[in-house]
């Protein structure tokens, strides 16, 4: 059986760099992916926009994925592709077998520490229950820009997409751009799900309309889509009668959001935080399981890559660098104006000078301060001119500064100047 100290799955942004940050400090290491090229999600993702806040650049997710690829085969690492994990089982004394399926047939390696850089996948029509026939033409936005990007197949000459998330804008103008027409973004919300800067270059740039507080509520059509029946919601986004108006078009491509892909870590009886439906993990990025660490879209839908790219060599690093010992750990605890904060904990007995957080606030705020509570008292705060919950903020603290004990609790929250 072929051993390895850490094994990382997933060979997406966060995979290539957990893969190369564990074997430069040190660990012999073995990235496994189920696809036949490396690159994740970035090999579709052929606009720019990618890198600016590591490169001071907008490269496009190929090249982006480029400059990481170009590091992990520099440092000759083995990396299994066309190979998927489907069963990982911990081992007695500590470490894992991993079971993986090739065309080589069935093989099962021995890792000390894994690393899960498996991404997130998208919501489908099912998770959003919208009623009708089930005619061809339903696509979730990223298939549709597979289809468009990757094999060269235009999905839709005439369609509506359901959802402002990213993934949604970028296929507005991707297939305006290529001759179809997009009728417009239909969101339930009243707020838009994506960025700003999309919103603007994807639909104002386009005149493609967004129609906030909007729902498909229907589809029509026996073999492939004929129509939709959109509908205004009310405030808890039920459907108004008497709103509802009938769209002839070929497909409805849904935008509705990223789940973290996890079911391995949930075989391995990892804890998962409710609100980011990824791991809960300390400042190193360790999962409630001892030597398994989650980084990358599967630990939380991240909207820029170079986050997620930090996270995978947090991870690779400290998997590389683990050693079998009782943690003491503490809770770091998002209060109700903050929808999540990762890490969810913090390990005492790790270095935590220089930990990374990241948060999204629950609602749009504007002048707002985040304040981080050790125990009920004040113990650090950061001004924000605004908060808006599509955008990811990052954080770095130094934790060693605080005097902290296996009593002590974590709280950060967000006050509102009150004519804010
Ligand atoms: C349409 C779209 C547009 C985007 N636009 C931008 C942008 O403009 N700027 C920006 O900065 N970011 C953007 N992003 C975000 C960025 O692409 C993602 O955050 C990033 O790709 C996530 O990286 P990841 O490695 O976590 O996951 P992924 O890229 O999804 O990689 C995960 C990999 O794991 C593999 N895998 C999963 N399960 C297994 C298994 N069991 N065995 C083996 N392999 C497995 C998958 O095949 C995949 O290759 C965009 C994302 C999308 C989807």
């Amino acid at each position: 059986m072929r051993t390895f100290d850490t094994v990382v799955i997933g060979g997406g942004p966060a995979g290539l760099a957990a893969a190369t940050a564990a074997h430069e400090n040190g660990a012999k290491t073995l990235l496994i992916e189920r696809e036949a090229r490396l690159g994740g999600i970035l090999k579709q993702c052929i606009h720019d926009g990618f890198g600016l806040v590591r490169f001071g650049e907008k490269l496009s997710g190929p090249e982006y994925a480029e400059r990481f690829i170009d590091a992990f085969c520099k440092a000759d690492i083995p990396a299994m592709t066309l190979t998927f994990v489907t069963r990982i089982a911990p081992k007695e004394n500590g470490g894992f077998h991993v079971t993986l399926v090739s065309r080589d047939g069935v093989e099962t390696v021995e890792a000390k520490t894994l690393v899960l850089s498996t991404g997130c996948r998208e919501r489908t029509a099912k998770q959003v229950s919208i009623h009708g026939t089930r005619p061809a033409g339903v696509f979730t936005a990223g298939t549709a820009q597979h289809l468009t990007n990757l094999l060269g197949e235009l999905p839709t000459k005439r369609c509506v997409i359901l959802g402002s998330g990213d993934i949604g804008l970028i296929m507005a103008r991707r297939l305006t751009l290529e001759g179809a027409k997009v009728l417009g973004v239909y969101e339930a919300k009243p707020t838009p799900s994506g960025l700003t800067r999309n919103i603007h270059q994807c639909l104002h740039d386009y005149n493609i309309p967004l129609y906030l507080s909007h729902t498909v509520t229907r589809v029509f059509g026996d073999d492939r889509l004929t129509a939709v029946e959109i509908a205004e919601v009310d405030d808890k986004m039920q459907p108004l009668a008497g709103t509802e108006q009938i769209l002839e078009c070929d497909a409805l491509i849904l935008s509705v959001g990223l789940i973290p892909e996890n079911e391995l870590a949930e075989s391995l009886g990892v804890e998962i935080d409710p609100k980011t439906k990824g791991p809960l993990c300390n400042g190193q990025l360790m999962t409630s399981v001892d030597g398994v660490f989650s980084c990358g879209n599967a630990l939380h839908v991240n909207d820029l890559v170079d986050y997620v790219s930090e996270s995978g060599e947090c991870a690779g690093k400290n998997a590389a660098l683990y050693v079998r010992k009782k943690r003491q750990e503490i809770p770091i605890n998002a209060a109700k104006m903050l929808s999540y904060i990762v890490p969810q904990r913090l390990n005492l007995d790790a270095d935590n000078h220089e930990t990374v957080l990241y948060f999204r606030s629950r609602d749009i705020l504007n002048g707002c301060t985040l304040k981080m509570r050790i125990n009920g008292e004040e113990a650090f705060s950061k001004k924000y001119p605004f908060l808006r919950p599509p955008e990811m903020e990052r954080l770095t603290v130094d934790f060693s500064k605080y005097p902290l004990d296996a009593s002590s609790e974590i709280e950060f929250d967000i006050e509102v100047k009150a004519n804010g």
